[in-house]
């Protein structure tokens, strides 16, 4: 049997005063990255889709990458750092 969920869902939802979420780590965003997202819904109609600003910092970046999404999550983190374009890997 299932429980009854509670009146008051905000009360539930929203974090204690003082609250403050688990900085990741490089090692542990870069891991995030690699792993396969799928999206919910189907694929979007642009892939422009699959990026957002950071409210935070104003960054773009691929929601896509899990570990990334979790960073930008992170109060009061810098932009993270981006690799001038032709030091991109060719594909
Ligand atoms: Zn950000």
């Amino acid at each position: 049997m299932r429980n009854k969920p509670p009146k008051d869902f905000t009360a539930v939802r929203r974090p204690p005063a003082g609250f403050r979420a688990r900085k990741i780590t490089e090692a542990q965003r870069l891991m995030l990255n690699k792993k396969k997202a799928v999206r919910v819904g189907g694929e979007p109609a642009s892939e422009a889709e699959h990026f957002m600003k950071c409210p935070g910092c104003g960054q773009y970046f691929d929601m896509r990458n899990l570990g990334d999404a979790f960073y930008h999550d992170e109060e009061g983190h810098a932009p993270l750092p981006v690799q001038p374009v032709e030091q991109w890997e060719q594909s």
